[in-house]
């Protein structure tokens, strides 16, 4: 990366940690074969793969979980909602979700009402960018069968009551339990309990490791239509080769990330004071686009003069990296509908500008960035 570059875009993706690298180099020329072939070698990979896989659950803290390896948390959110709905959906059509969860969640859900006939409730969050349990629980009904809720908004950085909404759901067997916990991992002040989820998605690229790399994690007994059929291979969930390296290279930015959680918390937290203060003080450009309780790794605020997304250009022409709305969407929408569901003006949600934060990033690039801002805000006509 050019050195000269200020990166604050860290929930699209982070730079890769250069342990991670090099335990991906490590396994992939010490352990190159394929974990499905019967001979020594592939049987030696098999056998790394699967201690991988029990050694990453066990970081995490899951003693009753399965470890489904994937390319990312698309596909994670993917299998997860699809591939649940579709197994189950002889016991009830009603799945809900919110409003707000990033798009492959949305447009899996969208698939499934419009091709498959399900019945879709979008749950609001409240003007502090939650989702509230009580409204969860007013909408199960008796052919309820699935619930996805993201641990953290990638927009607005807003964290759901996981635990709670998981408590609730655990009164109701034939409720299954998604999280979308792509922004979560190592990223919070205090890690979130998955026990009571029955799946949970993780992505590598967000705490600094390869991107093209995540996991589905699911309760060992409940059963999914597989996606992509093939040769068996993930419990004959997802076929296709192993990608033992990257199996590897996952779990190491894992254990780096829990390993500095609390310290990068504290670190970023600093940084995001800093952020906030300043826009704080200037309620004539910036409106704050923040939930109650401030997720630091994530600030989401409007431009009220300008045009977010000319902010976000002239910034990046200077060198300083930051979104409009998720990267996810940004080519091809214009509006935040994150910003929008928390019942912001037209005006506001086209105006976002998300700024996501990395221990790595210093108090000298914060004053930079805010130095620009405010010298772009006063040039832009
Ligand atoms: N869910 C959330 C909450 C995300 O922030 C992202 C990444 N923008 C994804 C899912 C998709 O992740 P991936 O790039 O690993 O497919």
């Amino acid at each position: 990366m050019n050195n000269n570059n200020i990166y604050l875009d860290n929930a699209s993706t982070t730079v890769v940690d250069p342990r991670v690298l090099l335990e991906f180099n490590r396994v992939q020329e010490d352990y190159f074969a394929n974990p499905s072939s019967i001979h020594r070698l592939g049987q030696e990979a098999n056998h790394l793969l699967e201690k991988c896989r029990e050694d990453t659950l066990r970081l995490l803290n899951l003693k009753n979980h399965q470890l489904i390896y994937l390319s990312g948390a698309t596909e994670a959110n993917n299998l997860a909602i699809k591939g649940t709905c579709l197994r189950y959906k002889n016991r009830g059509k009603h799945i809900i979700t919110s409003s707000y969860e990033h798009p492959s969640v949305l447009e899996a859900f969208k698939q499934l009402e419009k091709e498959f006939g399900f019945n879709v409730t979008y749950l609001e969050p409240n003007k502090e960018g939650i989702i509230e349990v009580p409204d969860l629980k007013k909408e199960i009904r008796d052919d309820t069968i699935f619930v996805s809720i993201m641990a953290v908004n990638n927009e607005i950085g807003a964290i759901n009551p996981i635990e709670e909404i998981a408590n609730l759901l655990a009164k109701y067997p034939k409720i299954i339990f998604h999280v979308d916990a792509a922004q979560a991992i190592g990223k919070l002040e205090k890690s979130i309990k998955f026990d009571n989820v029955d799946l949970i998605t993780l992505s590598a690229h967000k705490i600094h490791g390869l991107v093209g790399f995540g996991a589905l994690i699911k309760k060992k007994n409940l059963e999914l239509l597989p996606l992509l059929s093939g040769g068996g291979q993930e419990y004959n969930l997802r076929s296709g080769t192993n990608d033992l390296a990257g199996a590897f290279a996952f779990e190491k930015a894992i254990e780096i990330a829990l390993d500095n959680q609390e310290e990068n918390f504290q670190k970023v937290s600093l940084l995001a004071e800093k952020v906030i203060e300043y826009l704080k003080s200037k309620p004539e450009h910036y409106e704050l686009n923040l939930p109650k309780v401030i997720n630091p790794y994530i600030l989401n605020f409007s431009t009220i003069t300008k045009k977010g997304s000319v902010i976000v250009e002239a910034l990046s022409n200077n060198g300083i990296m930051v979104s409009s709305v998720s990267a996810c969407s940004s080519n091809k929408q214009k509006q935040s509908h994150v910003v929008k569901a928390l019942n912001k003006s037209d005006k506001i949600a086209n105006n976002t500008v998300r700024v996501s934060l990395d221990a790595s990033n210093t108090n000298e690039e914060i004053d930079k960035f805010l130095s620009n801002l405010d010298k772009i805000i006063g040039e832009i006509r």
